[in-house]
């Protein structure tokens, strides 16, 4: 149960404060999500949080 950060992506670190487990971090090219950390923001929000701020609509389920 996770997401992840594609391409597209346009490295604008507007995610990464937005995580309420810290699963999101500056990688090379791309932000990219932890898999093994991301909860799908469940119990913290109704829909993801990292989602509803990402200006380049690249965050997807993995
Ligand atoms: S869905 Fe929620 S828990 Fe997963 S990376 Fe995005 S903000 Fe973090
Ligand atoms: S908000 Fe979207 S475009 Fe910005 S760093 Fe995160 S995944 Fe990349």
């Amino acid at each position: 149960m996770s997401l992840r950060i594609t391409e597209e992506c346009t490295f604008c670190a507007a995610c990464e404060a937005e995580c309420p487990v810290n699963a999101i971090s500056a990688g090379t090219d791309i932000y990219v999500i932890d898999e093994s950390v991301c909860t799908e923001c469940e119990g913290y929000a109704d829909s993801p949080a990292c989602v509803a701020v990402c200006p380049a609509e690249c965050i997807v389920k993995a």
